[in-house]
C-alpha cells in the first residue's frame, strides 16, 4: 500500500480527536496504572497482573487470547531466553483488533513482569503504587506499566473517537522481559505476525531502531596440583588463566580502536568484555589444579552470536596456543546463560520514518534516533518472528529497577498519543464523520 504521512488530513483530524480523548481520560489512566502497579509481579509470578490487563481489555470491547508457554515449544529456543524455573500461572495476553481491511498490522508490545522492589526501607514511596500530583510510583511504574497503559489507551482512543483503522492491531503484554523473553518468545511462536512491532518500553519518547547483543562464558583453565612448597611440581591454573584473561582485555580495546556503529561510536566503551567470577584452587598452600571464570561479553547490532562465540574460542585457542602446558591440556570455553542477540532496524526503513514523524507531530521536534546497549524483547521479534521492531515510550529507563521507581502522567499520555498517531499512520485510517 502507498504510505500515508502523519501529516494528511485523517491522520490531522484523528490526532485531535485522540488529544480531546487523552484528556478526558487522564484520571482514568492514572488509576488503570496504580491498579496494575498494586499487584506484586516480580518475574515468575505474573499471573495475578495479567487478570487487572485482560481486565482493561475486555472492558475495551477486545476478545483476549490467554495463554502459558510450555517448556516443550520453549525448549529448542532455551539459549535464547534462559532457562526457566516455571511455566504454570505466568499467562501471556493477546487483544487482537482487528482493522476494517486494506491496512499494514502493527503489533504493540509490553511486558508485565518487574524486578523485585527490593528493601522497602529504601523506598521513600509505597512500592505498590503512590500518586503524588501527576507522578505515580511504585515498581513496574516505568517498567513498564506506564507503556502497557499507553499502547492500551492509543487503540481505544482512536476506537471510541470514531476513528476507522484499516489494519490489524495486536496488543501484547507478555511475562518473563527481565530473564530472558519468554513471553515474547511464546507471543511469536503462537503465530502472531504483524507488519511491524513497537515496544513500549521507556526510552524517554526517543525512537530505538538498535540494541546490542551478549553473551555469558564459562572458561575452564586446567592446571596440576602440587604442595605450595614444590610449587615448580605444579602447574597453576591461576596463572595460566592470567594471560587468556589479558589477551580477553586486549581485544576488548582493539575492538573498540578498529570497529564502529553510528549509534555507539559515543560510548567510552562500545565492547565491554566483563569477568565476573573466577574460582580456582581449594586449599591455600596446593597449587590451584583447575580455575573457572565467567563473564559476559556485549556486541553490536550487526555481530552475530555465532560469530562472536567462534572468535571468542579463536583468541582462547591462540593463547593456549602459545602456551606449552596449554597447548598440551587446551582450556575449555563455554557457552551458558541466556544468549541474546543483537537487533536493529534500517534508520530509513518505513516503520521507522512513520513512528518518527508520529513523533515529530505530537511533540513539536523532531525524535532521538538511538541505539541501546541492554538486552530486551526486540531481539526476539526481529530474529525469530523476522519483524521489523523499534521501541518507543514514556518514562526515563534510569528510574527503572530503582527505589522510588516512578512515570509521570505526561509522559505516558504523551506516548499515549504519538502511537495513536503512529497506528493510523502506519495501519491506514479514516477520520470521516460517517466512519
Ligand atoms: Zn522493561
Amino acid at each position: 500500500m502507498t504510505e500515508i504521512l502523519p501529516n494528511s488530513g485523517d491522520v490531522r483530524a484523528a490526532r485531535e480527536r485522540v488529544v480531546n480523548w487523552l484528556d478526558a481520560h487522564r484520571n482514568e489512566l492514572a488509576s488503570q496504572l496504580m491498579s496494575f502497579v498494586a499487584v506484586p509481579c516480580v518475574t515468575g509470578d505474573e499471573g495475578a497482573v495479567q487478570d487487572a490487563v485482560a481486565r482493561v481489555m475486555r472492558d475495551s470491547g477486545w476478545a483476549v487470547d490467554r495463554w502459558e508457554a510450555t517448556r516443550e515449544e520453549i525448549a529448542p529456543y532455551v539459549l535464547h531466553v534462559g532457562e526457566q524455573e516455571r511455566y504454570a500461572g505466568r499467562p501471556n495476553l493477546v487483544a487482537k483488533v482487528l482493522g476494517s481491511g486494506g491496512g499494514r498490522s502493527l503489533m504493540l508490545q509490553g511486558h508485565v513482569d518487574t524486578v523485585s522492589a527490593g528493601d522497602p526501607a529504601t523506598w521513600t514511596r509505597n512500592p505498590l503504587g503512590e500518586r503524588a500530583g501527576d507522578r505515580i510510583y511504585g515498581r513496574g511504574a516505568v517498567d513498564m506499566k506506564g507503556g502497557i497503559v499507553s499502547m492500551l489507551a492509543a487503540r481505544r482512543a482512536l476506537q471510541e473517537t470514531g476513528i476507522d483503522i484499516l489494519g490489524d492491531v495486536l496488543l501484547a503484554a507478555t511475562v518473563g522481559e527481565e530473564d530472558g523473553g519468554l513471553g515474547a518468545l511464546s507471543t511469536i511462536l503462537r503465530g502472531y505476525r504483524a507488519d511491524g512491532v513497537i515496544i513500549t518500553e521507556p526510552t524517554n519518547r526517543a525512537l530505538v531502531i538498535a540494541q546490542g547483543g551478549s553473551l555469558v562464558f564459562r572458561v575452564t583453565v586446567p592446571g596440576k596440583a602440587a604442595h605450595g612448597a614444590a610449587r615448580n611440581e605444579g602447574e597453576s591454573a591461576l596463572e595460566h588463566f592470567v594471560p587468556i584473561f589479558q589477551d580477553l582485555l586486549a581485544w576488548e580495546r582493539e575492538r573498540n580502536a578498529t570497529l564502529s556503529h553510528p549509534l555507539y561510536d559515543h560510548l567510552e566503551n562500545k565492547f565491554p568484555i566483563s569477568v565476573g567470577l573466577v574460582r580456582a584452587g581449594n586449599w591455600a598452600s596446593t597449587v590451584p589444579e583447575s580455575l573457572v571464570a565467567e563473564g559476559r561479553l556485549g556486541f553490536l547490532p550487526g555481530e552475530s552470536i555465532e560469530e562472536m562465540q567462534r572468535q571468542t574460542e579463536a583468541r582462547v585457542a591462540a593463547v593456549a596456543s602459545r602456551d606449552p602446558w596449554l597447548r598440551e591440556h587446551p582450556p575449555l570455553v563455554e557457552w551458558f546463560g541466556g544468549q541474546f542477540a543483537s537487533a536493529e532496524v534500517v534508520a530509513d526503513h518505513p516503520l521507522v520514518r512513520t513512528l518518527a514523524s508520529a513523533h515529530e507531530t505530537t511533540a513539536g521536534t523532531p525524535v532521538t534516533i538511538s541505539g541501546v546497549t541492554y538486552g530486551a524483547d526486540m531481539r526476539l521479534f526481529t530474529d525469530i518472528g523476522d519483524m521489523p521492531t523499534v521501541m518507543y515510550g514514556g518514562g526515563d529507563v534510569r528510574v527503572a529497577h530503582a527505589a522510588d521507581e516512578y512515570i509521570d502522567l505526561d509522559d505516558v499520555v504523551s506516548a499515549a498519543e504519538t502511537l495513536a498517531v503512529a497506528i493510523c499512520a502506519w495501519c491506514g485510517c479514516d477520520a470521516s464523520p460517517s466512519a
